[in-house]
């Protein structure tokens, strides 16, 4: 039997929302319909929407992305509630989660390199659970980099849950089941422990976030409960794909958004999200194209599939001179 949680659960009476973007480059056309999505959910249930700055990953990050976010969602008066949360200055929590983890025989070390794991498919097999691998003596590579990452022991895998958009989501076995990374071999934490510790620790009742996260939620259920908290509600909006069913993404160049096309961006943000949104509001403010949002936000409305090709939904529009 675990020990009590490492951490502080909370169960607020408010709905809490957030935004997670990495701070890997400009915000683009794909990360305002996360943010207009959770922004919108978030006033229409009257709760706190908070913006989280997901910034463990030095090395992926660009120099000015995090002021450029905050001026970008700022010039789209996305306006967040209290202080930016970063996870950055997590490190002291992740580090006592960890250590719980360690303790109650949920994590271990593994060996194993991405090659070794792409010729085995793709998707880690547990090779390393029952070798006891300890790191004594080890020598440290020149990139300064340990031989050893740390694992998740998933013993309560999630196979199937609902999703507030896409309906029931069943995860393939693969998936749910994996023993998935919470400490990089670069010493650096990983994503999911990250950003489940920090939606715990923030109390939110439900996470707004882009599809391209539907199946990794499988990891982040099972960490939940492992920590003995409940999942939030989850709720997956439509992401934004190229023609050839290509993400748009920071790492991908995607372009950053123009803030002086706020408004237009944001009209294209609510029509791409399946909202009948009158094509005379792209010439209004942003303020009103956002109560707009408020007043005619209705899930059941929203376009509930996984990717939606940018240069089609565009030509249905008829806007030809947007750039994503
Ligand atoms: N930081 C993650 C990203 O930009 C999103 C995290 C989340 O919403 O859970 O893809
Ligand atoms: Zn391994």
């Amino acid at each position: 039997m675990s020990q009590p949680s490492p951490l502080n659960i909370i169960q607020p009476d408010e709905y809490r929302g957030r935004f997670a973007p990495s701070p890997s480059g400009p915000l683009h056309f794909g990360s305002l319909v996360a943010a207009v999505g959770g922004y919108l959910q978030a006033k229409v249930n009257k709760g706190k929407w908070f913006l989280r700055i997901d910034d463990i990953d030095p090395p992926r990050q660009a120099a000015s992305a995090i002021d450029d976010i905050l001026t970008c969602l700022q010039a789209h008066h996305l306006d967040w509630d209290g202080e930016v949360f970063y996870q950055s200055q997590q490190t002291e929590v992740y580090d006592k989660v960890l250590a719980w983890l360690n303790e109650n025989g949920l994590s271990y070390y593994c060996q194993c390199t991405r090659k070794q794991i792409m010729a085995e498919g793709g998707t880690y097999l547990g090779h390393c659970r029952d070798r006891n691998l300890t790191p004594v003596n080890e020598v440290i590579g020149a990139d300064g980099h340990s031989q050893y990452s740390l694992r998740f022991l998933n013993e309560v895998s999630s196979l199937s849950f609902h999703d507030e958009l896409m309906g029931d989501i069943r995860f393939p076995e693969d998936v749910s089941s994996e023993d998935f990374i919470i400490k990089r071999k670069d010493g650096l934490y990983a994503y999911h422990l990250a950003s489940v510790v920090d939606d715990i620790q923030q109390g939110i009742t439900e996470v707004v976030r882009g599809a391209d996260l539907l199946f990794p939620s499988a990891c982040q259920m099972a960490l939940y409960r492992a920590l003995g908290a409940s999942v939030p509600k989850m709720l997956h909006l439509p992401v934004a794909v190229f023609s050839e069913g290509r993400k748009l993404s920071k790492q991908g160049h995607a372009k950053g958004l123009d803030n002086k096309k706020a408004s237009l961006n944001l009209y294209l943000a609510l029509a791409f999200l399946g909202l009948p949104v009158p094509k005379t509001l792209m010439h209004d403010t942003p303020e009103v194209i956002l109560q707009w949002g408020q007043d005619n936000w209705l899930i059941n409305r929203l376009y509930a599939k996984p990717e939606r090709a940018m240069p089609m939904f565009l030509a249905e529009y008829q806007v030809s001179n947007f750039s994503y």
